[in-house]
């Protein structure tokens, strides 16, 4: 189980993280079967470029909601006005208030 990342200031585009895996989820989903694929933990953590692993149905499930992310679990900055959709084991899914 990952830690909540540490980041006193900076925050990372969790909206350029979230198209850069849109992008990779549709290059590589045909190919995947329902195998997991690499993503990019989409957390808000400055300090956070961590692998997260989907399935081409874990990612969709994840982005139903307009503004939700996936993160690795406890990836959820609350301060950031983040707030839990679901918990699975793998990851969870954020929904971020900032990009609305
Ligand atoms: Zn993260």
């Amino acid at each position: 189980m990952s830690e909540p990342p540490n980041t006193p200031t900076y925050r990372k585009n969790a909206t350029a993280w979230r198209a850069y895996n849109r992008r990779r989820y549709e290059l590589e989903r045909a190919a995947a079967g329902d195998d997991p694929i690499p993503f990019v933990c989409e957390c808000t953590s400055g300090a956070c470029f961590a692998a997260m692993e989907l399935t081409p149905r874990q990612f969709r499930a994840a982005h139903r909601g307009a503004t939700w992310t996936a993160v690795l679990p406890e990836h959820v900055l609350l301060d950031d006005g983040s707030r839990v959709v679901v918990r699975h084991e793998t990851h969870w899914v954020a929904k971020l208030v900032s990009i609305a």
